[in-house]
């Protein structure tokens, strides 16, 4: 079943559409729509995930890079008052904003098949209004979903696996092969939920200086730790906090990042990160 309208999808916006009504409906099971969730949609392009969604949820917001399918889904709902259209850049979105018609401080609950290019960016921009957001349902590249979800001592552990279990509990829910998009995509997908920790169950002191050492533990994570934080940790630093500094960076846990980003906080505070 190809997408109905004449729409040319376009590479550069990440476009491949879902065209499986298995995955589709797959989809709802796991995400259970109910009518009064405040529903907010990344990406509905031709409207794969929005129609199904649009016929259980009371109204649903969606943001749209793409003039022209903003426009199209303008033509197919605008008559209905049940969606909002923001035909805008997701990674420059301000979440915030969809909080101020909710009157009731109910939370949103996000959902997309993302577009792959932007996907680790967008994550990085979701997770600045976490405490906005109840849960999150995309489909990404089975790559990326896997990092998402990795722990340490495994080869996909980093940067995002930190930040996004640091924020988020990460559910692996299920892969999609390529044949349930049009166009097919070159690469696996997967499913994945995750779920905002309330309240965050390892606080960072100072969110900079996290981002920055696992920014930098990972970019040379075949180095030791004391060599790969060097600009950040003495010797004696480590001895304090209990971590060998020979140790690789992959073999740390989130704990143990933080507690190095809250010792660098406390016994560096005039430090530039
Ligand atoms: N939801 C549709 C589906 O499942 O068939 C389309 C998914 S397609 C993988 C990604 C969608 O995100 C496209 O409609 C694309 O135009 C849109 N998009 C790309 N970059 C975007 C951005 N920065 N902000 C918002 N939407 C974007």
């Amino acid at each position: 079943m190809k997408p109905k309208l004449s729409h040319k999808p376009r590479k550069r916006f990440g476009q491949n559409f879902l065209q499986d009504p298995f995955i589709i409906q797959k989809i709802l099971e796991v995400v259970a729509p109910q009518p009064a969730d405040k529903m907010v949609e990344i990406g509905p392009g031709l409207g794969a995930l929005t129609k199904p969604l649009l016929s259980t949820i009371d109204h649903l917001d969606v943001i749209e890079l793409d003039r022209d399918l903003a426009s199209q889904l303008q033509v197919t709902w605008g008559h209905t008052h049940k969606l909002t259209i923001h035909t805008a850049d997701a990674l420059q979105f301000d979440f915030k904003t969809l909080m101020k018609s909710n009157t009731n401080t109910q939370k949103l609950r996000v959902i997309g098949n993302l577009p792959y290019n932007i996907s680790t960016p967008l994550m990085f921009h979701l997770f600045k209004f976490c405490d906005l957001i109840e849960d999150m349902h995309f489909m990404l590249q089975k790559e990326v979903v896997e990092r998402l979800i990795a722990k340490p001592n495994n080869k996909q552990y980093g940067r995002l696996s930190i930040m996004a279990q640091y924020y988020c509990l990460p559910q692996y829910l299920f892969t999609v092969e390529g044949e349930a998009f049009h166009p097919m995509p070159k690469v696996q997908s997967a499913f994945v939920r995750l779920t905002p920790h309330q309240p965050l169950p390892f606080p960072a002191h100072n969110l900079k200086i996290l981002q920055t050492i696992t920014r930098d533990a990972f970019n040379q994570r075949r180095k030791t730790l004391s060599n790969a934080l060097k600009a950040h940790l003495k010797i004696e630093d480590f001895e304090q906090l209990g971590i060998n500094p020979k140790l690789r960076p992959e073999v740390l846990s989130l704990s143990d990042f933080v507690q190095m980003s809250n010792y660098i906080h406390q016994h560096y505070p005039n430090k530039e990160i």
